[in-house]
This record gives structure tokens, C-alpha cells and sequence, in this order.
């Protein structure tokens, strides 16, 4: 998929609009499984949450994923993309057990990250099989609101009190069948990870049945020209090996599990968007875009780097912009970035927008979320209709005032 594409589809589908490139997901993909060819039984599980369109999913479906889930809403679009209920996963935070055991009726594997929940499902439920996200308190990469691994983490059971939820195990007699961590959003340094993986080989020696080791996600892709990348050969190789010689420790072949979600959508999505403004300060050259955090909020919640290109005109010559959005409240998108010169009616494409950005749009300002495109078999293929002023109205319940109501009289 070309730039050239990209600017046919704004022209056919309107803007602001995100694409996803297919051929982009399936190589992320191969890439994954090809480091870790000699584990025999791996498997990947898609972290729907990135980007959860129902024809995302299945795309992941086709090349062989499973999925993780993160809510009961999460697992019911899986179930719709096609997936078999065993082929999900679900790895929630702080939700009620009623929502567990919903979703553990369906079929799918639970697991529970908190020993209060643990002994309420044990007790309950002692014959389904339990998966447990363990907090390894490692640090691994990534700045505090995307690493959940460390002391003060809100995610997993502790490895300190790995005594305690050995007793509620024996106690409610359930069964344990997998073992997880998901230690934080990046993965750079491979030894801090190896480490982890050491503490839950660790952990999982006290069980006796288990399926599968999961060890999340954290690879992380360049946003950036000069962006350090997972070494996921390097990862892959050292990671297997131990992960061989662990199972023959153990007695018995496990299956190897990884939840990647940035490191599979975000490179193949593209969010194009038309330029409105262009408004020169003392300052500051600004180029004010048709979108705002409304669309795309990762840049205003945690700094997120999204490279910006002009799509209209490429070969201009290049100059220093700060690309903002409408919302009003400041939504700066990127500030001080060298792109080629913006006319107004330009089309920019911003990059890396397949991860955590259509999934966190949401209608601020009364605006319609953008349509989405997925890029397959070399053609364009709509997967989600750009909202309407139906869909803004949608839900809401409009109160019938009466002329002589007890507020008014007061
Ligand atoms: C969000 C999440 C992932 C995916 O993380 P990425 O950084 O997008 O790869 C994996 N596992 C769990 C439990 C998650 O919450």
C-alpha cells in the first residue's frame, strides 16, 4: 500500500480515516512465529484491545491467532469474528466475578489476576481450569502508565505472596492450568525480560498440571527514525531454549504464549487527515487538522511520537509545523516537526495509528468517529461506516419538560 492508495482512499471514503495495511499484520506476524519456530506448540493470542474491529479480528483469525481479551465485550467480538471459545483467552483487571464467570461459561480460559477473586471463583468453581497473571516486579522498559510489572502495579498477583494463593489453590482444590505475566508495554533490554521469565519458570514449578506459560507482550516497534526495535531473533532464540530446557525440567511440553497487540497492528495503520488552517503565530507555524484527540489521543496521554508526512504534496520544500487538532482544549498532535510545506486542503497521514487509536476515539465535541479501511488483496475494503448524527443521538433519552414542574415553581 502506497501513499498513492492512501490519497485514493480519503478521496473515496472522506476524512479524517484510518487504514490498515493487511500485508503489514501478516508479515508482523511471521516475524513473530519465525523467531520462535522451534517452541512446537506456540501460540500467539492477539490483544483485541489495540484495534478491535470485527474484521481485524478476523484477519488474525485467518493467520492463525488466537485472541486475549480484556472484558466480556472484548470476548463477545471475538466469539462474532469467528473464534472458538477455547482460542480466546480472557485477562481482566479488577472486574466482578459475576463477569468471570460469565465469560468462563462460555468456554473461555479465565485468568485471574487477584487473590480475592481467585478464592470467590475456587470456591465456587473448582473444576474450571484457572490461568494466574503473576506480577514478577520487574521492570521492563517503557515509562510508568504502560509498564505493569513493577512494585506499585495495580496488575498480577505478587510473587510474594505466592505462599498465600498456594493455599487458597489447596484450599478450594481448583485447578490451575496456565501460568501469565504481561510485564509492561516495551520490551528493550532482553536480559530484564529473561529475568521474568526466570520467576515464572519459578512459580510454575509448584504446579502440577499446567497447559501453558504466558508471557504477554512488550515488543516494541520503531515510532521513530532512530527507534531501537525488540530483537525479537535474539529474544526468540534465547527465550526457546530455556523454554525447552524448562519443560524438560518440568515433565511435560507446554504450550508457549505470547499477546502481542502494538507490535502486529501499529506499523500497518495510517490515519489520514485533512489540514483546515493554516495560521501563522509570533511563534509557531500551526497546522490545524479535521481531528483532535477525539481520534487520535496518544500523543495528549502519554506523549506518543506519530510521525506526520504531507501526502499532497510530498516533495515540498520541508518546514518546522505544529500540527494540532479542532477539540477546544489544546490537542497538540506534534510540535516543532519538519514536514513538507502544508498548503490548506492538504491531506496529512500520521503513522503508527494502528495501536491504541481507533480503540480509544471517542465522540468529544459531539464529533462523529472516523470510518476505518482495511488495505487486502491490493484493494480497498471498508470495515467500519463513519458515524452519524444518528449515532451521536443514539442511546440518549430526552426528558419531556412539563411547563408546571415543582423546579420551575421554586
Ligand atoms: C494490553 C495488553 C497486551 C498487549 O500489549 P501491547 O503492548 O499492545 O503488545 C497483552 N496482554 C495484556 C494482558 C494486555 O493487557
Amino acid at each position: 500500500m502506497t501513499n498513492l492508495d492512501l490519497l485514493d482512499i480519503a478521496s473515496e471514503f472522506g476524512n479524517p480515516i484510518y487504514v490498515y495495511d493487511s500485508a503489514k499484520i501478516a508479515s508482523q506476524y511471521q516475524k513473530l512465529t519465525s523467531a520462535f519456530r522451534s517452541i512446537r506448540n506456540l501460540r500467539i493470542n492477539y490483544a483485541t484491545k489495540a484495534l478491535s474491529n470485527v474484521s481485524i479480528l478476523k484477519l488474525m483469525r485467518q493467520l492463525g491467532s488466537g485472541l486475549d481479551t480484556v472484558s466480556i465485550q472484548e470476548v463477545k467480538l471475538g466469539l462474532a469474528a469467528g473464534f472458538e471459545p477455547h482460542a480466546i483467552i480472557y485477562t481482566p483487571n479488577g472486574v466482578s466475578l459475576k463477569e468471570i464467570e460469565e465469560v468462563a461459561k462460555m468456554g473461555v480460559q479465565i485468568n485471574i489476576d487477584n487473590l480475592s477473586l481467585l478464592e470467590q471463583f475456587g470456591a465456587k468453581h473448582s473444576k474450571t481450569p484457572v490461568c494466574i497473571r503473576i506480577n514478577p516486579h520487574v521492570m521492563a522498559g517503557g515509562n510508568n502508565n504502560i509498564s505493569v510489572g513493577h512494585i506499585d502495579s495495580k496488575f498480577g498477583i505478587s510473587i510474594h505472596q505466592i505462599p498465600h494463593l498456594m493455599r487458597i489453590v489447596e484450599n478450594t482444590a481448583m485447578k490451575i492450568n496456565g501460568i501469565h505475566m504481561h510485564t509492561g508495554s516495551d520490551i528493550l533490554d532482553i536480559d530484564v525480560f529473561l529475568h521474568a521469565a526466570e520467576i515464572l519458570f519459578d512459580t510454575a514449578k509448584n504446579f502440577k498440571n499446567l497447559e501453558f506459560i504466558d508471557f504477554g507482550s512488550g515488543f516494541k516497534v520503531p515510532y521513530q527514525q532512530n527507534d531501537i526495535e525488540t530483537n525479537l531473533e535474539e529474544l526468540g532464540e534465547k527465550l526457546s531454549k530455556r523454554f525447552i530446557d524448562f519443560c524438560k525440567e518440568y515433565g511435560h511440553d507446554l504450550q508457549l504464549i505470547f499477546e502481542p497487540g502494538k507490535f502486529l497492528v501499529s506499523q500497518a495503520g495510517h490515519f489520514v487527515t485533512q489540514v483546515n488552517i493554516v495560521k501563522q503565530t509570533t511563534s509557531t507555524v500551526f497546522a490545524q487538522v479535521d481531528s483532535g484527540f477525539n481520534h487520535l489521543i496518544r500523543p495528549m496521554l502519554y506523549g506518543s511520537y506519530h510521525h506526520i508526512e504531507n501526502l499532497s504534496n510530498p516533495k515540498g520544500k520541508e518546514r518546522f509545523y505544529s500540527v494540532v487538532g479542532y477539540i477546544c482544549e489544546t490537542d497538540t498532535f506534534g510540535s516543532n516537526r519538519k514536514i513538507a510545506e502544508i498548503t490548506e486542503g492538504d491531506l496529512l497521514v500520521f503513522r503508527n495509528c494502528g495501536a491504541y487509536c481507533f480503540s480509544m476515539a471517542s465522540n468529544y465535541n459531539s464529533r462523529y468517529r472516523p470510518a476505518e479501511v482495511l488495505w487486502y488483496d491490493g484493494k480497498a475494503h471498508l470495515i467500519r461506516k463513519k458515524e452519524t448524527f444518528e449515532d451521536i443521538l443514539h442511546n440518549q433519552v430526552e426528558i419531556v419538560f412539563s411547563k408546571e414542574s415543582a423546579e420551575q415553581k421554586a
